[in-house]
């Protein structure tokens, strides 16, 4: 499925998010290597036998403190 010369690694090779981006989508945060693999912008990956592989490396963005949001935010103002 790779038409590139000389082929990108394949989707069971170590290398293999060194394969190039054909489809990226960054405003859903995932984009399609031509071995067939999904990897999404948290580093997580799919594999093209529907196997998944967490984010396995730190992102650059701050994660959302979801915690904090719960922690201090009462269920129901007053009204
Ligand atoms: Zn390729």
């Amino acid at each position: 499925m790779c038409p590139h010369t000389p082929t990108c690694p394949e989707a069971a090779a170590p290398d293999r998010e060194a394969a190039r981006t054909i489809i990226c989508h960054p405003e859903q945060g995932w984009s399609l290597l031509c071995n067939g693999i999904v990897i999404f912008e948290d580093t997580g990956e799919l594999l093209p036998g529907g196997h998944a592989i967490g984010p396995h490396r730190p992102t650059d963005l701050p994660l959302p403190s979801h915690a904090a949001i719960h922690a201090d935010t009462p269920d129901t103002p007053a009204a």
